[in-house]
């Protein structure tokens, strides 16, 4: 059990500290940066497994990015591509809708795609949902190669 960040060996109450309450094997200093990172942005959980599943794929992403107007959950700047986590799936009313459509408007202007994803897919399918976004990915790509 080595520390996902930095590849510290962690000792049993770490691992179990870490395990509860991120879902992750992270040391104490990486735990404390995701637990900062959580207060000061609202920061999914999911995110940040999604985050390390991708980095485990190979994917550098970024966390918590900033792209002038708010924070981004995950960005891969490599081919333009945002990743929202969304918690409240099923509680969204037509103002959440309309400002997330906005927000993908301003994203594609940007030449960025903006894909959101609930949190609970993450949960159960975070294999899966990685995968795809490396089909994304490679879509992107392409279509960058074209222009
Ligand atoms: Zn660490």
């Amino acid at each position: 059990m080595n520390c996902l960040e930095c590849n510290k060996e962690l000792g049993y109450q770490d691992h179990r500290n870490s395990m509860e309450t991120l879902g992750l094997e992270l040391c104490t200093a990486h735990q404390k940066r995701m637990h900062k990172l959580i207060e000061l942005n609202d920061t999914p959980i999911e995110a940040i497994q999604l985050y390390y599943g991708l980095k485990n794929a190979g994917v550098n992403a970024m966390l918590e990015w900033w792209d002038g107007k708010k924070s981004v959950d995950i960005a891969i700047s490599r081919v333009k591509l945002n990743i929202e986590i969304d918690t409240k799936y099923h509680m969204m009313t037509h103002e959440q809708a309309i400002n997330d459509l906005e927000e993908a408007m301003h994203s594609f202007k940007n030449g960025f795609t903006t894909i959101r994803i609930p949190h609970v897919l993450i949960k159960h399918y975070l294999k899966e949902t990685v995968n795809n976004i490396l089909g994304i990915m490679e879509g992107l790509k392409a279509n960058i190669k074209v222009i």
